[in-house]
């Protein structure tokens, strides 16, 4: 390996212990459903201990959900995998993702689709985010620091629109830049305070919504902290 590869702490890691607990990762994934092998193996490829603080990027590999500062958190890996396989069957050119936070959802999708939007409400977070990003040749993404709950300010609109942290009730406004045929995937939660991920379809003015599997994710928070 050249020295300056040794040398870069953003590197440390990589390496065959790594690369096998990511094989290892994608196995468990696999056995708990997730067939689309252009996502499995996106997830074995993509570095996502970069995503993490140096203490706790030895986690990185476990199939599991891992705090990035400000009260939030990096979703686990089956999540992300569940999430991309959903906006893959819509075979999307332009997708919406609200809620950055570490940027490695963003950077699955990246991978996976021409054209990736992502919002982030915390600067800090968008600023790490869009830095990770940047090093991994994520060309094809943009980043803004803004509610998400107001849509993507001067956008056309969006084949599919993910949402990262769970809302009560949509926005309006986000459904609006949904494409006539286009797709929102949120967890949505319900009266009893129960979080499902939900699949909305927009048919011109209607909107379908099917409820898929429980899940647990941080709340959508409205307002920008710089
Ligand atoms: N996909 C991210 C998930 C981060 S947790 C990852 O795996 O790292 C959800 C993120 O949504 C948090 O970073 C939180 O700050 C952000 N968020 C919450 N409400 C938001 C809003 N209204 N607009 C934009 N981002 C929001």
């Amino acid at each position: 390996m050249p020295l300056r590869e040794l040398n870069d702490p953003a590197l440390i890691g990589v390496g065959m212990t790594s690369q096998r607990t990511r094989d290892r990762l994608v196995g468990r994934l696999k056995e708990a459903g997730i067939v689309d092998e252009r996502v499995l193996e996106t997830l074995r490829q993509e570095p996502r201990h970069l995503f993490l603080d140096e203490a706790l990027s030895h986690r990185a590999y476990e199939d599991s959900s891992l705090p990035i500062g400000h009260g939030q958190t990096l979703s686990q890996p089956w999540m992300v995998a569940r999430m991309t396989e959903l906006v893959l069957a819509e075979a999307p050119e332009r997708v919406l993702e609200i809620g950055t936070g570490s940027g490695y959802q963003t950077l699955i999708l990246s991978r996976l689709v021409p054209r990736v939007f992502s919002l982030e409400r915390i600067a800090a977070l968008k600023e790490r985010a869009a830095e990770r990003l940047r090093r991994l040749s994520a060309y094809n993404v943009t980043l803004r620091l803004a509610d998400g709950g107001h849509g993507w300010r001067d956008a056309e609109s969006f084949d599919v629109i993910l949402l990262t942290a769970c809302a009560s009730e949509l926005p309006s406004a986000l459904l609006g830049q949904l494409a006539e045929g286009g797709v929102l995937i949120a967890p949505l939660e319900d009266d009893s305070g129960q979080q499902w991920l939900t699949r909305v379809h927009r048919q011109g003015q209607h909107f379908e919504y099917k409820r898929l599997e429980p899940v647990h994710f941080v709340p959508l928070l409205q307002g920008v902290i710089r």
